[in-house]
């Protein structure tokens, strides 16, 4: 299976984050991670009354913009998402279309009222990285609470998994890539 993995970024992200980013994900799907251009995207495409990006708005203009991508996009958006039925959401994958999509939004600190810590919020970055890409390679939820693939509802969750697979998970993913 070809196995790129596509970072998009939407409007501005860190450069280093984004180079530190692709390095991890290679690490994790053996899978090379390559950051492409990003995506203008003004804030009138939010829901006004929300103050939220709709996720489907977001993948339909990721696609629009890659309609013949290889391999799998890992979309990155500052921008809070939600979907029909979550008010918001930390990220979300569409296996079908192999697209993993995550929000920084609600993954920095400071959202929560503490400092900023950008080591912070690139651990919490990459956690939800690996378990959206996880799903785009077939896994499901895992009841390892410290297993990336760990169903977090809160940011107290996503601080407590790590950004590896359980060994289960692992031997799974690795079955579905060779
Ligand atoms: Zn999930
Ligand atoms: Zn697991």
């Amino acid at each position: 299976m070809e196995s790129k993995i596509r970072i998009v970024p939407v409007n501005a992200v860190d450069g280093a984050f984004l180079d530190r980013l692709a390095l991890c994900v290679e690490e994790r799907f053996l899978a090379r991670a390559v950051v492409e251009r990003s995506l203008a995207l003004p804030r009138s495409s939010l829901n006004v009354t929300r103050g939220q990006l709709f996720l489907t708005t977001l993948t339909a203009k990721v696609l629009n913009a890659h309609p013949e991508h290889d391999g799998t996009l890992l979309v990155l958006t500052e921008f809070d998402l939600y979907k029909t039925s979550h008010r918001f959401i930390f990220g979300d994958a569409d296996q079908a279309q192999s697209v993993a999509t995550v929000s920084l939004h609600r993954l920095r600190p400071d959202f929560y009222g503490e400092e900023p810590d950008g080591n912070l919020l690139f651990q919490r970055t990459l956690k939800e990285c690996v378990h959206e890409l996880g799903h785009v390679f077939g896994l499901k939820h895992c009841f390892s609470a410290r297993c990336g693939m760990y169903y977090s509802n809160s940011i107290f969750e996503t601080d407590n998994k790590t950004s590896y697979f359980c060994e289960t998970c692992d031997r799974r993913v690795a079955r579905t890539r060779s």
